[in-house]
């Protein structure tokens, strides 16, 4: 394993390379101007290696603006690993991992991502302690974060409906793409609140479920985007939000927990330019971050549900910020995020301590 400099977007970019375990990939680390560098690891399929690490760098970029933006101390990295295409020992090779991610000494901490699971991230612990995501210990935070997730993008949709429609969610209708961990408990929680739901899934089991035990109506995934809605909740892919999309779209306010919405930010113009209000996607699902961070740090639960709960306010400041500065929703939050992000790298140069800077949006723990 040896460590490149990689320009002036990563502080550091760790090459992972174990002939051994067939371990190869990449830990980018954006920023650790808030703290240790926090964001999962994502196991996939790469054709090369120079696009596992371009994936690498943007999304450790991502996880410092979402850890910024949801007040956490906490900067932004992330690991990527590419499936090997030979067969291996899945508990030697994320050991293999652990001990790069010890080598770090705390630099960046690791945690579930798309490919990897529980059972991974314990294969993990056995190299290293920067690592969350392990089972449920004793009633603290740990385990899979989804419920928490669902929770923040609940109260992020009722006061963004309030901005939006000046109307609680029981007088609305939210169409949820996607009812897997984070869309199928949301749904719960907007049934509860009272919403009409229309859903669209793939696994015709769950949507049958869904319009059980909700109430909901199924469409098919097609034709969500253009269903009578006033809200669409992207819980599925990334990269949902297209020009085509954004043109075509029946609902007024979009609110869900996909990551990376946008297909770019020119899409963000374009929506607000249509009426149609982004709550943007990081800041409004990062219920996930908050508990895997508390799991590391050793937060409690109540501040973990206490951290969520104030999801709907840091979104109001992204939203009047935005009003203020007469932009779209998705440049409000870049923005903030880049400037807490440069104002606590400057006085990390000045050597005082990172944490005497505040998150822009912090909230108390
Ligand atoms: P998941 O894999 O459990 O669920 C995704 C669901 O979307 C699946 O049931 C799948 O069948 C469905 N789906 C796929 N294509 C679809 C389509 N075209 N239309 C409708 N549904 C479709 O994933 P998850 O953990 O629920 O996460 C959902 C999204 O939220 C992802 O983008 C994820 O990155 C993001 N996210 C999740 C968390 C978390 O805590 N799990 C935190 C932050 C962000």
């Amino acid at each position: 394993m040896h460590s490149v400099n990689h320009g002036p977007k990563l502080e550091r970019l760790v090459r992972l390379e174990d002939s051994k375990s067939g371990l190869s990939g990449y830990i980018a680390i954006h920023s650790t101007a808030y703290g240790p560098a926090a964001g999962g690891c994502r196991f996939k399929h790469y054709e090369t290696d120079a696009e596992a690490e371009a994936d690498a760098a943007r999304l450790a970029e991502g996880m410092s603006y979402k850890n910024v933006m949801a007040g956490l101390p906490l900067g932004g990295g992330k690991a990527v690993i590419r499936l090997p295409d030979r067969p291996f020992d899945r508990d030697q090779l994320f050991r293999a991992f652990g001990q790069a991610v010890e080598r770090l000494g705390g630099e960046y901490i690791t945690a579930e991502d798309f490919g990897t699971s529980m059972d991974d991230m314990a294969s993990v612990a056995k190299a290293t302690r920067h690592v969350a995501g392990l089972p449920v210990k004793d009633g603290k935070p740990g385990g899979d974060p989804s419920h928490w997730t669902a929770l923040g993008v609940k109260v992020a949709m009722e006061q963004a409906a309030q901005v939006r429609f000046g109307k609680p969610l029981s007088e609305l209708t939210v169409a949820v793409q996607g009812l897997g961990h984070v869309g199928f408990e949301l749904c719960r929680l907007l049934h509860q609140a009272g919403a009409k739901l229309i859903i669209a899934e793939p696994r015709a089991e769950l949507a049958a479920r869904a319009a059980v035990e909700f109430d909901a109506q199924v469409s098919n995934c097609r034709n969500l985007l253009t269903a009578k809605a006033d809200i669409f909740a992207p819980c599925a892919l990334g990269g949902v939000l297209t020009r085509d999309a954004a043109l075509h779209m029946r609902a007024k306010l979009v609110c869900g927990a996909a990551n990376n919405q946008l297909a770019s930010s020119e899409v963000g113009t374009l929506l607000a330019g249509r009426g149609i209000l982004y709550a943007p996607d990081y800041v409004v699902n990062a219920g996930g971050i908050i508990n895997v961070a508390a799991e590391y740090l050793g937060h409690s639960s109540a501040e973990v549900k206490h951290r969520v709960e104030a999801t709907g306010e840091r979104l109001m400041e992204v939203l009047n910020f935005a009003d203020r500065a007469s932009i779209p929703t998705n440049r409000a939050a870049d923005t903030l995020a880049r400037d807490a992000i440069t104002a606590a790298r400057l006085a990390q140069t000045d050597k005082a301590p990172a944490n005497t800077v505040q998150p822009a949006l912090a909230i108390p723990a």
